[in-house]
């Protein structure tokens, strides 16, 4: 059947599944850890971000790792920062979190993805953004989402 190329770029994108989007934050992960023994002889655990993730939104994809929230954009703190009640960097009273607000690599995978969103002219959907397993780099552990990621990207919390 023959479509349009809209259609095409839709179909496309969707084609990059949960699981492609943990083996894209494989690849980060290894990319994380390779910089971090070539930048180090001897790399101790504190040298390596806590957690990674992959996050894809509207076919826009973007790898974040885990670091204080002060650097995001304006309106992505000014979001987070409202749903979770507190300051960038402060534990939030409503999901008591042990994360402090704005840690998160899934937070500032959202923060990229926004950027990219802005520069294309569409407005960011928080809750619609798919995210791969979030990884510890250096044990190449999963974990799930905190508390706080939670509120900010599921549906249902
Ligand atoms: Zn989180």
């Amino acid at each position: 059947m023959f479509l349009p190329p809209y259609y095409c770029k839709i179909a496309l994108s969707d084609m990059v599944s949960k699981r492609s989007l943990d083996q894209l934050n494989e690849a980060y992960c290894r990319r994380i850890c390779n910089k971090v023994e070539r930048l180090l002889s001897k790399p101790e655990s504190k040298d390596y971000p806590a957690m990674a993730v992959t996050a894809k939104l509207n076919g826009y994809i973007s790898e974040a790792h885990s670091s204080p929230g002060q650097r995001m954009k304006l309106d992505v703190r000014n979001h987070i920062e409202k749903e979770l009640g507190g300051k960038v960097g402060t534990k939030s009273p409503i999901t008591n979190c042990y994360n402090p607000i704005g840690n998160c690599a899934e937070q500032h995978a959202s923060d990229y993805l926004n950027r990219k969103m802005t520069r294309a002219g569409k407005t960011t959907d928080y809750k619609m953004i798919q995210f791969s397993a979030a990884m510890r780099p250096r044990t190449k552990m999963s974990f799930p989402k905190c508390e706080n990621c939670k509120l900010l990207f599921e549906k249902t919390p």
